[in-house]
């Protein structure tokens, strides 16, 4: 009936406004394309999403650290660490499944087979780090020396060959030990540097600590709880804007991407790959596991999720989607809140299944294009390197090509050859990052779920208190 019809309209507004606004984005893209725009025109057209971008970035600092501290704080020190423990073991086996998924279908599909067809840029300058320093990075990174600095920086390590000729200082690639400089530098990321490990960390150890200090800490709750109350208050204003961001942004980059038709031969079935393993892991066995652990229907939960995921489609950022992801999962599925709070950063910090996915692929890629046979010891460093490459990439765009040298130094392999899968890792960049808020989704969900016992038990408890008062 009609009041149905509009009923189902008004629920479903921001939604429908959503697909209708990445179809329109495609359909302008792929109009504007013959135009031959300039770059600075296309990035003028793209403005719009541009502002999207950066309005939801705006918001994601003071979001993760209001929502982990009140989260946590919100819970006894017993709940929080069960719900802890649950959510790292799914991020630990779903993300173990997709490096498992991608491992196997690189090596049924062979895309790098044959001889490499795409010409290699010249190596690059300074010595790309081992694995074992990434891995120290990234330990170091969960304990930032200045908490202001971590909000727009990472510490990185870096060698230099330093050779001193007369007055010029020229850094070259490093071949021996001589004269080499190690450097631990903070760097800030190319479009947002953030350390947002460090904040997790920093914030979910606050949050224990003022959730214990009982009437103490009473203020210091009241204050997280306001400001994220805010801060969601500011999502839900920014959410009428982002399907005009969104619009642009799809519009834009189709308008600026290479011709595709180029993109053949290896590189074509590299992309068919990760596409077919994302799809696997996104599309059954994560719904899978859902459905196992909760015996509800995954694709309603999936559905509820919709905007989150052409959030992350569109900005491929699934730090910048945290915002919607909090409003899909609150609003649409009505997930308790102290699970949201929790496992929502920590997931969409740590937890790519994506991105570990497609680190799997793309190494065993560059080892098929070098000709180079793997044996069992080294197909498993993969599947952990990628494991840590994907924990150690930000939620920003192409992070996981960044981490990407973690995996390909632990076998050996050549890190310039990167290089050839450069040109498509924009678009599989947005596949992956889609997969990986799928993920952090399903498990806040999941965890939801496994921890209704302690969540209602906490409900007593606060019930009760506020008799007492
Ligand atoms: N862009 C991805 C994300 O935000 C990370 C990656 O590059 O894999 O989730």
């Amino acid at each position: 009936t009609k009041e149905s019809v509009k009923g189902f309209l008004r629920r479903n507004l921001f939604v429908l406004l959503t697909i209708a606004a990445v179809a329109l984005g495609v359909m302008l893209g792929f109009a504007l394309r013959p135009h031959n725009l300039t770059l600075r025109k296309i990035k003028y057209f793209a403005f719009p999403g541009e502002l999207l971008m950066r309005m939801l970035q705006m918001l994601v600092l003071p979001l993760i650290i209001s929502s982990l501290v009140t989260g946590i704080s919100s819970l006894d020190s017993k709940a929080s660490g069960k719900m802890g423990m649950r959510a790292v073991v799914y991020y630990m086996v779903t993300t173990l499944i997709a490096v498992f998924i991608g491992i196997v279908i690189v090596i049924v599909i062979k895309p790098g087979k044959g001889h490499r067809d795409s010409p290699v840029a010249s190596s690059g300058t300074i010595e790309p780090v081992q694995a074992a320093d990434a891995f120290l990075d990234l330990i170091r990174n969960m304990f930032p020396p200045n908490l202001v600095e971590a909000c727009f920086k990472q510490y990185k390590t870096v060698y230099k060959k330093t050779i001193y000729t007369k007055n010029v200082t020229i850094t070259l690639n490093l071949t021996d030990s001589l004269n080499t400089v190690v450097e631990t530098i903070p760097v800030s990321g190319s479009s947002n540097g953030v350390n947002a490990l460090g904040l997790v960390v920093f914030s979910m150890c606050f949050g224990l600590v003022i959730g214990s200090m009982k009437q103490q800490g009473q203020a210091l709750r009241d204050f997280f709880d306001c400001l994220n109350e805010a801060i969601m208050r500011l999502v839900a204003i920014i959410i009428w804007y982002a399907p005009v961001g969104i619009l642009f942004l799809i519009a834009g980059k189709i308008v600026e991407m290479k011709n595709l038709a180029e993109v053949g031969g290896q590189l074509g079935m590299y992309t068919v790959s990760v596409i077919v393993g994302l799809l696997i892991h996104g599309l059954f066995v994560l719904p899978l596991f859902y459905f196992l652990v909760t015996r509800k229907n995954p694709y309603t939960f999936i559905a509820g999720l919709l905007q989150a995921l052409i959030t992350a489609l569109g900005t491929s950022s699934s730090s910048a989607t945290l915002p919607i992801t909090f409003r899909c999962l609150e609003e649409n599925n009505h997930v308790d809140k102290r699970v949201t709070r929790f496992i929502l950063p920590v997931g969409a910090t740590i937890n790519m299944d994506g991105t570990a996915l497609y680190e799997a692929v793309a190494a065993i890629f560059i080892a098929q294009v070098n000709d180079m046979e793997l044996n069992f010891g080294q197909i498993l460093t993969i599947s952990i390197t990628a494991t840590a490459a994907s924990i150690g990439a930000a939620g920003i765009p192409q992070a996981g090509l960044v981490t990407m040298v973690i995996v390909l130094t632990s076998v050996g392999l050549p890190t310039e050859d990167i290089t050839l899968i450069i040109a498509v890792d924009w678009f599989l960049d947005r596949l992956r990052t889609t997969t990986n808020v799928l993920g952090d989704s399903l498990g806040a969900g999941i965890v939801e779920h496994l921890s209704r016992q302690e969540l209602q038990s906490q409900d007593v408890e606060v019930g009760n208190s506020v008799i007492e008062e």
